[in-house]
This record gives C-alpha cells, structure tokens and sequence, in this order.
C-alpha cells in the first residue's frame, strides 16, 4: 500500500473516533444534566408534598385541640399528638429540601416561628383546659391569638406553593430541554457509532477487495508469464527443429534426397496439417511435387496460375470463414496457406499446407513458423537445384544429353570393380552411327544434330535404368550393361540396332532419311579384365561390323581376347 493510502486509511478511523471520543462526553454531560434536572423536579415536588402535609398536620392538631376541649376527652388528643411529630419532622424535612433563595428562607424561618408558636398556643389551650377548665380555656382561644397564627400560616405556606410551583415549572421546563439535549447527544453517539462501524466495514472490505484484486493480478501475471514461458518453449523446440531441419536439408546433393529428408520433418514442424512442398519445373509453366505428408495435396503437378500465393508473389491464407479465395490447386474450401519459396527474389517452389478433415483452424504461430521455414527452404532448393544443374552440365553432354566421356572415366573402372564384387558380367559397346559424315553433307549439319540427338534419345528409351550411355566422341557411343549374360545382351543390341535403322526422323517438319548403327561388343570378364582393353577389343569389333557391312553387331571374340591379353 502506498503511503497516501495508509494515510487516508489512519483519517478514515481515526477522525469518527475523535468525534465519537466528543461525542461521548457531551453525552455523559448531557445525562448527568437530566439526572440533575430530574433530582430538582423531585424535590420540588417533595416541597409541594410537605407544604401540603404540613398544612394538613396543622389542620388535624387543631381539630384535636378542638375535639379535646369541646368533650375533654383525651382520645381526641391523638390526632394532636400525632400531628406535632409529623409537623416537627415535616418542618426540618422541609428545611432540607427547601431552595436557599432569600425568599424562601425569609417565610421559611417565619413559618417555623408559627409553627413553633401555634403548637405552643395548642399546648397551652389543652394545658389550661385541663387544669382550669374549658372557661378558661375557651377564654383563651376567644383571644383568637390561634387563628391569627392559622391564617398567617396559610398564607405563608399558600406563597411558599405558589413560588414552588413556579419552581417546578422552572424545573419541568430545564428537564426537558436536558431530555432534548439528551436525546440528541445520544442520537448523534449512535450515528457517530454507525458512521464509524460503516467506516470500517468500508475500510476492511476495499482492503479485502484491494488484496483480491492483488492476488487476482498476481495471478494474471503468473498465468501470462506460464503461457509466455509454455510458448518460448513451443517455439525454441520449433527453432531447433527448424535449425535441424536446415542442417541436414543444405547438406542435400540433389532434390530426391530432399525429398527423402524433407517429409519426416515437415511431418514433425506442422503436426496438425497436411501438405506438399512443390518446385518449378524448369520450364518454369508448372511445379511438380517434391514430398508429401499427412493427407498430402490432390494435385502432383499445379499450374502456378492456380495458386494466389505465386500469382501475387506471397504468402495466402485462406479461411473458410474469411473473404480470401481459396486456391484451385487445393480442391476444396477448407483453410489452406500457400507460401512461395523464394530465392534471390524469384519464386523457386511452393510450400502448400492444409487443415486435415475435421482438423483445427491454422494457427499465427503456425504462420509464424511457416514462414521462417520458407525463408530458409528458398535459398536451400536453390543451392540445391543450381548445383544438380552444375552436376548435370559437368557430367553431360549438351546435345544429347547422354553422360559424357569425362564421367565414363569418372565411373566406368568403379562399375568393373564393384561387377568383380558380385561376380556379375558388363556387356561393353561401341555403336558408331553409318555414314554420317555423308547424312551431315546431303542434309546438312543441323539436320545432323537433330539425328543425333533423336538417335540418343530412342537409344535411352531402350536402354534399362542400370545401364549406363556414354558420348564417346561425334558420332560414337559407348555403353555398359551390367547384370547381363553375353546372350543377352547380344540379343538386346540387336534389336536396338534394328528398331533405329525403323526411327522416323525430321527436321523442321521435313522427313529425313533413315539412319543405322554399327555396334561392336565385348564381355567383362569374358574378354577382358580391363576396362582400356575391354574398349579396345569391343572397337575392333566394331571395326568388323563396318567391314561387314554396317548396320550390325559384332562381338569380340576369345580368341582376340586371348591374344590381346597375351600379346
Ligand atoms: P562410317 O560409317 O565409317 O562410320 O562413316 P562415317 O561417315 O560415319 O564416319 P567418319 O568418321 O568418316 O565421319 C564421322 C562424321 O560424323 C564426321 C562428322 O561430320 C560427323 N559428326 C561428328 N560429330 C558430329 C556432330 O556433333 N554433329 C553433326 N552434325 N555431325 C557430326
Ligand atoms: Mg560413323
Ligand atoms: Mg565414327
């Protein structure tokens, strides 16, 4: 809490309770006040009381004067009596308990004169009465001496009421503004109580709320920190992975062994879809596709007209509750993201992904990852796909595409070597292309290439995918076959010689004539060990098949073998 807070706080109590601590006393002395008030109208009404008894008792002594004299018996006297104890008590409970004012003290001290007097008056009356007789008696009382007293009496005490009532009403008024005063003093301790109970409750209840909306906030930070902490961890394992990814995927030689690799991984970075990752041919009018997961995509090969991503040249997102289109290359309305790869600023492949069925919409994060990924992948392919284009232009011949002399020196003792190993035989042939310096004169030297070119082309379409084609120089070929008997490939040979000298061939739409081949073959090991000697023997044959005519296969024979071998 701040210290304002807690100032506010220490005011917020300690103020009521001044006010109450004030309070408290003003209503001590308030009450006090009416306690006083309430004893001053008692008493006044004790005076009011007394003056009537006493007016009373005068009265009963006289009329038991009066009885004793008139029928002198002494039973008349009780009343007498009795009231001389009461008046004498009355007049000094009276007193005690009439006001010191000069007013009232004066006829106070003039009525207990009377009193005393008229109670002698009575004492001597029933004195006389009782020694001389009611004559002399009566002759006292005729002097009227008594009566005088009475009246005086009676007037005293009738001023005496009349100065106690007003008194009273005094009293009576001054006990009730302390009743009023009183009752507001109390009114306002109670409201003084209330306001500080009410005080407190407020001050514990928005310290209680304070400290749950603390702990609410503890716990909103906690619960952002745990998330932020979660998504850190989320996204380093996806940055390690990423970076794993990388490292084995610039290692690749060539795009299938991307493809071998790339699939587990993209399996691994996007769990929750499916997808394809795409590369442009290099014809550059369709990508065809590299690697495949989850459910995969519908298409092998996309247009690049169909997907919004390569037509506007970035990401594409689309939902299917959103406004962006959907790509035709995905078949179906479901949220999809397509990404170009790109690399130096051009488009080199496509990386599509897509919900599965019933699957989640595609996430930021996902996004996110995405497109680090494509930024990485775009240079990777690149790199990849320049140097499979470097590779192929080093080890092939441009015109025909058929591997070149250089690899054959590259790759043709390793086939002998490992053939040694499994004990396999290699057919090895030269073919030579029939008069072709007389097809380039009567049709001319492009005509020539277009021949070539097609020659080598059927020559691979009939070859099998272990065998190997060599440009051994112009119109010389050299090929190996691994695996296969001398029989075999004997006959293998000769249908190619027979299915090319049948190839159509044309030249800007003009026919041209037909060409044939010469082919002349050895066996590994059956002719030879090695390689140089296997080419020379397989040359000579071919030197036999132009001899015999052309348009033939000829095969080395033992014999050669066996005298090149010894000679
Ligand atoms: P033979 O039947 O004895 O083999 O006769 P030939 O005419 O084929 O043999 P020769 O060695 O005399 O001539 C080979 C010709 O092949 C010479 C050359 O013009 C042609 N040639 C070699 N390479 C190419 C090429 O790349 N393009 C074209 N158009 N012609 C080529
Ligand atoms: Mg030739
Ligand atoms: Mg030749």
């Amino acid at each position: 809490m701040t210290h304002s807070g807690r100032r506010n706080r220490f005011l917020a109590v300690a103020v009521p309770l001044v006010l109450l601590g004030i309070n408290s006393w003003f209503l001590h002395t308030s009450v006090n006040q009416l306690f006083l008030a309430s004893q001053w109208v008692r008493q006044s009404l004790e005076v009011r009381e007394t003056l009537i008894g006493i007016k009373a008792d005068l009265l009963s002594a006289e009329t038991g004067q009066r009885g004793y004299l008139l029928t002198s018996e002494q039973l008349y006297l009780a009343p007498y009596h009795q009231a001389e104890v009461e008046l004498r008590q009355k007049m000094r409970a009276l007193d005690q308990t009439l006001a010191q004012t000069e007013d009232y003290r004066r006829r106070f001290r003039e009525m207990n004169r009377l009193v005393d007097q008229k109670l002698d008056e009575l004492a001597s009356t029933i004195q006389v009465h009782g020694e001389q007789g009611s004559d002399a008696s009566n002759a006292l009382v005729a002097q009227n001496r008594g009566k005088f007293m009475m009246d005086r009496l009676r007037l005293l005490i009738g001023e005496l009421q009349q100065l106690e009532n007003q008194e009273l009403r005094e009293r009576e008024a001054r006990y009730e503004a302390a009743r009023i005063v009183a009752f507001i003093s109390f009114a306002v301790l109670m409201a003084a109580v209330v306001g500080l109970f009410a005080t407190i409750w407020w001050s514990t209840r928005r310290a209680v709320l304070n400290k749950h909306e603390a702990a609410k906030q503890i716990e909103s930070y906690a619960n952002s920190l745990n998330d932020t902490v979660s998504r850190l961890t989320v996204e380093r394992s996806e940055i390690t992975l990423l970076n794993e990814a990388g490292s084995f995927l610039q290692s690749c030689n060539t795009m299938s062994e991307v493809a071998d690799l790339a699939g587990p991984f993209m399996q691994r970075l996007f769990p929750a879809l499916s997808g394809g990752l795409y590369i442009y041919a290099a014809s550059r009018n369709q990508l065809t596709v590299l690697v495949q997961w989850g459910e995969g995509t519908p298409d092998e090969v996309i247009d690049p007209q169909e997907c919004w991503a390569l037509r506007r040249g970035m990401v594409h997102h689309h939902e299917q509750a959103g406004s962006a289109p959907s790509c035709r290359h995905h078949h179906d309305a479901r949220d999809t993201l397509c990404l170009p790869l790109l690399a130096h600023g051009e488009a080199i492949g496509l990386l599509a992904l897509k919900v599965p069925e019933n699957g989640n919409q595609i996430a930021p994060e996902t996004i996110r990852l995405a497109n680090m990924l494509v930024h990485q992948l775009g240079l990777t392919l690149s790199n990849i796909r320049l140097r499979e284009t470097l590779n192929e232009q080093s080890i092939r011949d441009p015109l025909t595409n058929a591997f070149n002399r250089r690899y054959l020196d590259m790759v043709a003792e390793k086939e002998i070597a490992q053939a040694r190993r499994l004990g396999q035989n290699v057919a090895i042939a030269m073919l030579d292309i029939d008069h072709f310096k007389r097809f380039n004169d009567l049709n001319g030297h492009l005509a020539g290439d277009v021949a070539l070119s097609s020659v080598v082309d059927h020559l691979q379409e009939n070859l099998r995918s272990g065998d190997w084609l060599f440009r051994y120089g112009g119109e010389e070929f050299l090929v190996m076959m691994r695996g296969v008997s001398p029989e075999n490939a004997q006959s293998r040979f000769e249908r190619i010689i027979a299915s090319v000298s049948e190839l159509q061939l044309s030249h800007e739409e003009r026919a041209l004539p037909k060409v044939t081949i010469s082919v002349g073959m050895a066996m590994f090991p059956e002719n030879g060990f090695d390689f140089t000697d296997l080419v020379a023997l397989a040359d000579d044959a071919l030197y036999r098949a132009k001899k015999e005519g052309r348009n033939r296969l000829c095969v080395a024979e033992r014999t050669e073998s066996l005298m090149l071998l010894t000679a």
